[in-house]
């Protein structure tokens, strides 16, 4: 075994192989996986391995769909057989949603340009003669899905990478992993040390043990998933060729044939966690006790649609564990606490996703940065607020509800509370309908009397819109109040402040006390890593606004620019709460309660002073992401419900309100604002989403120059635009195909929302720039079907921002 490497992969399953594999597709050939067993010998080795393409992410879609078509090449290049059948896949759907669902899973596919289209019950009958589809609404079929050997595709990916260079060690657990000063990593075997540049963590079932080996932890939770195999079905054995597989997440089980039989599986209301405490280190090609009965529901479901099966014998049973993250997506990328050590851990759909999370993961550590934007993979999304009861309630719920439609807005309850803010008891009071922001319970909505506090989901406009439309208009027409405590807040103060902040950011940091600034943050592709509002308090201390889903996130940004030893960065979120006095007496509300001057010449827009506000000092900044007149007011926590007391006492004569996210979120869209993640990403240049605007050229240095000097002048292959939809239930959300009107696809939108002031379904689209020309005329498809949508050539809301500096 050798003593040094670029790269060494903890993990032999299916996902560390597919990651050894692209590091040497990449360059990397100097990197070894160690494996603690065989290949395969965690969850991969007793996979149903069932492949499918598309996903309610496009870019998770695009990632499977590049997986699905790589194991033919992987193939062709290792000689190794994958076991690759794609007899396609029926998609079923028994009720309303989920025919909404599948339709906007064929428009998507449209987009994308594959294959996923409706069949008519005779033509489902034709390629599934042993389906009973009555009940059934809509049918979809996608050929490409089928089904690949586990064990095939893992020794494909290994001898892929083993013909490049790349070494693979069997029967050599990794014992501990030592970080050297200089970043690097010592991984200890009893075979012997390997001393590496970056660590990948892909040890599936063990991906716990192995963080733990690193100083830190996963959340993450193995549960037990079963299946099972029939002995040959006659009627299949005279068929002759292969039946297609069948999703039917309304039946909550899938189904797919194996040899000349059938393969049945279930994700059960009633699951069971395994090995709580941690995975055994010797637990290996073992099964676990089967229990039929607890997938009998699900079961008779799927004798009703394939009656054969309840005559067919059983040949085996698989009870395996698979390990879970809350959301049921993977944690991947590097540790923003760590240097070099990177996650691939919490896989589910492993056989569908190998290919584009090895593509990922590897152009992460070889490249700096992924070229999608992949935030729902990302394990920054996790905080140390995601802690193990969180964990726990969260996958159990995440495993029963595992073929759930997600509709938009979708908030789940399970594992909450886990934070709270002060104001939390007396929100609740007023009506509010909470969601979780980063570990903390937030408003999202406040029910009025006679409304329900509680939410409702579909893909329609919910009972909670009118409450949502009232907000939005007392805000317009006077002023609201928005919790924005969920804001990341970073103070960053000492000897060279200044000088680190200029060299994080792209916009000039202010250099006059008071002043604030909007400005990106370029990624290493010359991308929007993120955007920020920066303040100067006082000379050398400053007060940086970002967004609260992204802390962790962008932590690996800010940790990537050197600050001086006098510098102390510190992360506000928490200490300080805050709210947005926002709308037309936003002013005559907060001069009641402060004896500064707020007018236009004594505080104007985007200024900041410290000011006494209700006797509490505060750091108050004039702007708003609603676009109205309205100051951000930043108190220490503990002042939190006290402030908001004075708020909402003095706000009274205003008819002053509380204001959800939902609000705030239809106030940004018809206001034209972009939000991080939704439009601004790494992988949109500034150029495209009109940040370009604010990037000084003759700043000598800031991160991500030399890659935007490369892209700066291409131009935009999409720009972002504002459209209004016509449509009278439902409006856009994000993710939705865009579509000239002779039906060629030309984008998506990023977000959507009903704008109450401009009276208007508003949605924000990245369209190809060609066609990004206000007057266009698209087609959105929202709930799988076309609605007519015209760009704008200006946000309908206050285009001119007069509101803002009124
Ligand atoms: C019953 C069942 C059915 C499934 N059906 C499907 C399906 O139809 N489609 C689908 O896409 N997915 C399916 N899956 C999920 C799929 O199996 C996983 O997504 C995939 O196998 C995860 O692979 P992995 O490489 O991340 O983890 P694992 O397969 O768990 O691999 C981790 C590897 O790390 C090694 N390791 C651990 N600790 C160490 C150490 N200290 N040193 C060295 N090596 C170590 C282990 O020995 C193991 O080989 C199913 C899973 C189960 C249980």
């Amino acid at each position: 075994m050798k003593t040094q490497a670029q790269a060494v992969i903890i993990g032999g399953g299916l996902i560390g192989c597919s990651i050894l594999y692209h590091l040497t597709k990449l360059g990397w050939t100097d990197v070894v996986l160690l494996e603690r067993n065989e290949l395969t010998s965690g969850s991969t080795w007793h996979a149903a391995a069932g492949i499918h393409g598309l996903h309610d992410h496009n870019n998770i879609s695009r990632l499977q769909y590049y997986t699905m078509q790589l194991y033919e090449e992987l193939e062709r290049e290792t000689g190794q057989g994958c076991g690759i059948f794609q007899p396609g896949s029926l998609y079923l759907a028994q009720t309303r949603d989920r025919e909404h669902q599948l339709r906007m899973q064929a428009a998507k596919a449209k987009y994308f340009q594959v294959e996923f289209h409706e069949l008519s019950r005779d033509e489902a009958e034709r390629l599934h003669p042993l389906a009973d589809f009555d009940g059934i609404r809509c049918i979809m079929y996608e050929p490409d899905g089928g089904n690949v050997d586990p064990s095939g595709v893992t020794h494909a990916y290994a001898k892929g990478a083993r013909q490049r260079g790349a070494e693979i060690h069997r029967f050599t657990p990794v014992t501990a992993t030592v970080q050297r000063a200089d970043g690097s990593w010592d991984v200890e075997t009893e075979q012997g040390t390997i001393h590496a540049g970056a660590v990948v963590n892909a040890a599936g079932l063990w991906a716990r043990e192995v963080a733990a080996m690193a100083g830190f932890e996963l959340p993450l939770m193995p549960l037990e998933h079963q299946y099972l195999v029939t002995e040959t079905i006659p009627e299949i054995e005279a068929l002759g060729r292969r039946l297609p597989l069948i999703a039917d997440r309304d039946g909550e089980y899938y189904m797919r044939q194996e040899g000349l039989g059938l393969l049945v599986g279930a994700y059960e209301k009633d699951g069971r966690y395994w090995s709580e405490d941690g995975t055994p280190m010797d637990f290996g090609h073992e099964l676990l006790d089967q229990d039929l009965e607890r997938i009998e529901e699900n079961l008779l479901r799927a004798f009703d649609r394939v009656p054969v099966l309840a005559n067919a014998g059983v040949k085996r049973v698989i009870n395996g564990p698979m390990i879970w993250s809350p959301d049921a997506s993977a944690l991947l990328g590097p540790v923003p606490e760590l240097r070099n050590y990177y996650c691939c851990c919490g896989i589910i759909p492993g056989f569908s996703q190998s290919g584009g999370l090895g593509l990922t993961l590897a152009q992460w550590i070889v490249e700096g940065e992924p070229e999608r934007d992949l935030f729902p993979w990302d394990l920054a999304r996790f905080g140390a607020w995601a802690n193990r009861a969180f964990t726990r309630a969260r996958t159990l719920d995440q495993y029963s509800h595992r073929f759930k439609i997600h509709f938009p807005y979708e908030e789940r309850t399970a594992g909450r509370p886990v934070n709270t803010r002060p104001v939390y008891e007396k929100q609740r009071e007023l009506g509010a309908v909470f969601g979780l922001s980063y570990g903390y319970e937030h408003p999202l909505w406040y029910a009025p009397d006679g409304v329900e506090p509680v939410e409702s989901y579909g893909f329609e406009r919910q009972h909670w819109f009118e409450s949502v439309a009232a907000e939005c208009h007392a805000l317009r027409e006077s002023v609201g109040i928005i919790d924005v405590s969920n804001f990341a807040k970073y103070r960053i103060r000492g000897d060279g402040a200044h000088d680190y902040l200029e060299r994080l950011v792209a916009n000039r940091v202010p250099t006059a006390t008071g002043r604030s600034c909007l400005t990106p943050m370029l990624g290493l592709r010359g991308g929007i890593a993120g955007d920020f509002t920066i303040t100067r308090l006082d000379d050398e201390d400053y007060l940086m606004i970002g967004s609260g889903i992204a802390e962790r996130y962008h932590q690996r940004y800010f940790d990537s620019v050197a600050r001086a030893d006098g510098v102390v960065f510190e992360s506000m979120t928490e200490a300080w709460a805050g709210f947005n006095v926002a709308g037309p007496n936003a002013r005559a509300l907060l001069g009641e309660l402060t004896e500064a001057d707020l007018s236009n010449e004594g505080f104007g827009f985007m200024q900041s002073r410290r000011i006494a506000i209700a006797g509490i000092d505060a750091v108050a900044l004039r702007l708003s992401f609603s676009g109205d007149l309205g100051w951000e007011v930043y108190v220490p926590v503990e002042r939190q419900a006290e402030l908001y007391a004075a708020l909402l006492g003095t706000g009274k004569a205003y008819a002053a309100r509380p204001v959800g996210s939902r609000a705030l979120l239809s106030l940004r869209v018809e206001k034209g604002y972009g939000s991080w993640s939704r439009e601004y990403s790494p992988e949109y240049w500034p150029q495209e989403v009109g940040l370009d605007r604010l990037i000084k050229r003759d700043k000598p240095e800031f991160l991500g120059r030399e890659a935007w000097l490369a892209i700066k002048d291409r131009p935009p292959r999409e720009k972002l635009v504002i459209v209004r939809v016509e449509t009278d239930n439902a409006d856009a959300n994000g993710g939705e195909p865009v579509f000239l009107t002779d039906g060629r696809p030309v984008g998506r939108v990023s977000s959507g929302a009903f704008g109450h002031s401009a009276g208007a379904s508003i949605a924000l689209c990245f369209i190809r720039t060609q066609h990004a020309v206000p007057g266009t005329e698209l087609d959105i498809a929202i709930l799988g079907l076309p609605h007519r949508a015209v760009i704008l050539d200006k946000p309908p809301f206050d285009a001119g921002g007069k509101r803002l500096r009124a």
